[in-house]
């Protein structure tokens, strides 16, 4: 018997069940597999970021394995529709007899998935298992067994059913055979960037410890903390959750080792609550496949007028809208490939409610910047902010920027760090600088602000209003 492991977003050794269960002590022969799929990548979007962080991954799994006596075959083939032939033929020449894997709930990732069954039908025996998720998609229905549309009543089912049982993590395999050499990882023909590795050090072993010096020290203080972006009050995990270095059942164990009553409301609840809205919008990805297709949830709201505003697009990518919070927002991202949860919210609804512009183009350059770029929690995310989305922010509801800043950056040591332009602005007035230099007479070196939010406001509220009256 020969086992093929086929490592997707699951890049690691610790809670692995495919990985698990192809290393069944019976003697067969274990290999495993990576396949780079740049053009598959491109039409992502996928950042650079990510994409040097998954190599990296790649290669620390690499040696993992190696030193269990598996092999990691990595290859490079344009799109997943490539994928199926290389499999099937790689299966008949190292004559594969079992398949392993864990499933991916995208629409584009799934058709690769069951192509690859049918095309191995006979010959290869096909063994999927859920990951990346707590409770697998479609496992916790309503009562009539439909999916969930609304968190609320999601999280408390999903909490229900922990609180019934939990799920296990699985502890790494022991060694199939002798340690080999780490493979060599080729290019993946795809553009790189790299980021901090103080911010983000490779390795499911860092991830692991953030998570628990996370669980032990912050999660107790995390709904506190949550929603200022100078603090740091998260656990930023998210972009080995992006990639599965790390698995959110891990998260979830850490969490309950130390705060054993966040499943009943005690400390850690509300950070257990955030790992829940990802499993939500990973099941509403299944139930709603227009998410996959970068198509609105609701209906009417396909019929908004958005803005051509290519200038005012550009303005905000490059953090220049002349409003301190949403600029600081858009340079933590271009420089880091991470931003602050808040952040996301109010960057987000600025490009949407103030400029008026398309969310999926939001949408987009997120993902091509974002370390964590995730489909369902990116779109889910800025479907919420468009009011698009399953249990979205309601459409009348609009940000207001410069009470935002005011609120979640009160003392501006966020917006100081980013805006060096703003250092002789007062901390009262650093949220609304125009006008603070305007009574002055001063100029800064930073620009006025591209709209009059009131006014923003009253006309995108009337194109919501017109899309609805269409319905
Ligand atoms: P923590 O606050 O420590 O939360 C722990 C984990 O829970 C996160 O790592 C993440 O996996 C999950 N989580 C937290 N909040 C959310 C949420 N609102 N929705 C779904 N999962 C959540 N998250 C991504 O992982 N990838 C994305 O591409 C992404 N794009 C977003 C776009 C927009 C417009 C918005 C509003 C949110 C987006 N999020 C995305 C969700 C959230 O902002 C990030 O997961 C979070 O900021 C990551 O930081 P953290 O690891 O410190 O999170």
């Amino acid at each position: 018997t020969t086992r093929l492991v086929w490592f997707r977003r699951d890049l690691r050794i610790h809670d692995h069940p495919a990985l698990k269960a192809a290393c069944r002590g019976d003697g067969a022969r274990v290999i495993a597999l990576y396949l780079a799929t740049p053009q598959q990548w491109e039409q992502h979007s996928m950042a650079p970021r990510q994409a040097w962080f998954i190599r990296q991954h790649v290669a620390a799994l690499g040696r993992s394995l190696a030193e269990l006596g598996i092999p990691l075959q990595v290859a490079v083939v344009p799109d997943y529709r490539a994928s199926v032939d290389w499999i099937d033929a790689f299966c008949q020449r190292h004559r594969v007899t079992e398949l392993f894997y864990h499933y991916q709930y995208e629409l584009d990732e799934r058709r690769r998935d069951a192509a690859l069954e049918r095309a191995l039908d006979g010959k290869v025996t096909c063994q999927g298992f859920d990951d990346g998720v707590l409770l697998a998609p479609g496992s916790v229905t309503t009562g009539s067994g439909t999916s969930y549309q609304v968190f609320t009543p999601f999280s408390r089912a999903v909490i229900r059913r922990l609180s019934q049982a939990l799920p296990e993590c699985v502890a790494p395999p022991s060694a199939c055979g002798t340690p080999l050499r780490a493979p060599d990882i080729p290019d993946f023909d795809y553009p790189e960037q790299t980021v901090s590795e103080a911010d983000f050090p490779v390795g499911e072993v860092a991830a692991q410890a953030r998570l628990a010096a996370f669980c032990h020290q912050t999660a107790a203080e995390y709904d506190a903390q949550r929603d200022f972006p100078a603090r740091p009050g998260t656990s930023r995990l998210s972009p080995w959750l992006a990639v599965g270095a790390l698995s959110p059942r891990q998260c979830l164990v850490q969490l309950l080792e130390n705060h054993p009553d966040a499943l009943t409301g005690g400390p850690g609840a509300v950070w257990l609550k955030e790992l829940i809205w990802r499993d939500f919008y990973r099941q509403v990805m299944v139930a709603r496949p227009e998410m996959s297709r970068y198509q609105p949830l609701i209906p009417w709201t396909a019929a908004i007028d958005w803005r051509d505003d290519p200038q005012g697009f550009q303005a905000w990518c490059e953090g220049r809208t002349g409003f301190p919070i949403v600029d600081a927002a858009m340079r933590q991202l271009n420089a880091t490939g991470w931003m602050h949860n808040r952040l996301r919210m109010i960057a987000a609804s600025f490009l949407i409610k103030d400029l008026r512009i398309d969310w999926r183009q939001g949408e987009r350059y997120f993902m091509s910047q974002l370390i964590d770029g995730d489909l369902a929690s990116n779109n889910g995310g800025w479907q919420w902010a468009a009011s698009t989305g399953c249990d979205a922010q309601p459409w009348f509801r609009i940000f207001n920027p410069t009470t935002q800043g005011q609120k979640f950056d009160r003392g501006g040591a966020f917006v100081r760090h980013w805006l060096p332009a703003l250092d002789a602005v007062p901390g009262s007035a650093l949220h609304a600088p125009w006008e603070w230099a305007d009574k002055q007479g001063m100029v800064l070196d930073y620009p006025r602000p591209l709209v009059d939010h009131k006014q923003a406001r009253e006309t995108t509220l009337a194109a919501y209003q017109a899309a609805r009256n269409k319905e």
